[in-house]
């Protein structure tokens, strides 16, 4: 919950190189419209200048925000520090392709106060990065790891995808290997989802590709879990993973805390307030096409397209559904907001979904399997 924690900033880079098959983040795969955006982007930074003057944690995601050249990116930033302010010791994390990060634009970034670097590398097997549809190689990625390195980067993250058709946990180790050599501060393992509006959800519609099924989901999940514990890892979310608590990454924690957040950029979405507070907790999110966004901001209006507020119950059992989703859990007193919490919590106990300790309910590593479910579970 917002304990009075700073807000933090994401800013949504919709451009890429090409289209992964298997992605349904909003990015369109031309440059064209960066230099509408980026008025666009400066416009809407000007709108919300007022509410949300300070932040502690500024994400810039995507699509790919590499794409961006460095005389963008310089823009970029110049907009950022005039409109707002970021504590001493903030979290400035930038989302990057192997492809497309050169030292220049690692030493830009650096200078213009980036201090944690997130690679989408996805895997270091050619055939996997083949079969995605990705820009990189294995090769590059890892060359892109050194540069981040060479470039005075002490934070790194990288994201990776398992559960291919092309994997085998063989060759996942090797990827795993390959990437502890470097032991990055943070890792993001995601399973490969077949979202139904991508070219992987249509292939998988028509037969052409085939999921690995749940129970060698559920193995390679386990499995990556006690190997990265191994490797000195603290497994804090479903899929992340960090060398310490101290490198948790600040901004994601804010999303699943319920501490508010303002997205900026197409499709980005915001957060603010709570019960508490004097208003109701309140999200809104900004229209899903570049073309759009650019129009409304050029017209002096806000990119919203949609709005909601939620009830107390809305609430409470997202703060059920987040907070089962980290190792932090929530206080067992939370639970007494929900009739059926004592014969659930005793499920989940004899079920080895969770554990209590610390007056804290802590998902095990098999909860964290079933962590879309649990929350569930309490409100039927
Ligand atoms: S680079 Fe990232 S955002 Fe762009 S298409 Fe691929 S997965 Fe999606």
């Amino acid at each position: 919950m917002n304990n009075g924690e700073l807000p933090g900033l994401y800013i949504h880079t919709p451009f890429c190189r090409s289209k992964c098959i298997y992605c349904d983040f909003y990015s369109v795969a031309s440059r064209t419209m960066v230099p509408a955006w980026l008025e666009a982007i400066r416009a809407e930074m000007k709108l919300y200048g007022k509410d949300f003057p300070v932040f502690d944690t500024l994400f810039l995601g995507g699509g790919t925000p590499s794409v961006l050249e460095e005389r963008e990116l310089a823009l970029l930033f110049e907009s950022i520090r005039k409109h707002f302010s970021f504590g001493p010791d903030a979290e400035m994390t930038m989302e990057a392709n192997p492809e497309s990060l050169s030292k220049e634009k690692l030493d830009a970034v650096a200078r213009f106060g980036v201090n944690r670097m997130s690679l989408g590398v996805q895997s270091l097997d050619d055939t996997d990065l083949q079969y995605l549809g990705r820009a990189h190689d294995g090769a590059r990625a890892l060359r892109a790891l050194r540069e981040c390195r060479e470039a005075g980067f002490g934070n790194v993250s990288v994201d990776l995808i398992y559960g291919l058709e092309t994997q085998t946990l063989a060759s996942w180790k090797k990827t795993l290997d390959l990437l502890l050599e470097f032991r990055p501060e943070h890792i993001s393992c995601y399973e490969l989802t077949f979202s139904p509006s991508t070219p992987l959800g249509k292939r998988k519609e028509s037969g052409r590709v085939r999921p690995i099924g749940e129970k060698m989901e559920a193995a390679f999940f386990i499995w990556t879990s006690r190997y990265l514990k191994r490797h000195g890892y603290h497994h804090y979310e479903v899929s992340n993973f960090s060398l310490g608590q101290e490198n948790m990454c600040r901004h994601n924690r804010k999303y699943w805390r319920h501490v508010p957040y303002l997205g900026l950029g197409p499709s980005a979405h915001s957060f603010a307030a709570g019960p508490g507070a004097q208003t109701r907790a309140r999200r809104w999110w900004n229209v899903l096409s570049l073309r759009e966004y650019c129009r409304l901001l050029g017209e002096g209006k806000a990119p919203v397209s949609g709005f909601e507020e939620l009830t107390s119950e809305q609430f409470d059992l997202e703060t059920l559904d987040l907070g089962l989703r980290t190792e932090e859990g929530v206080d067992i007193g939370f639970l007494e907001h929900f009739s059926k919490d004592q014969r659930v919590l005793a499920l989940w106990r004899k079920s080895g979904l969770v554990r209590v300790s610390e007056g804290r309910v802590r998902p095990t590593r098999k909860g964290f399997l079933v962590a879309d479910s649990l929350a569930l579970m309490m409100s039927k």
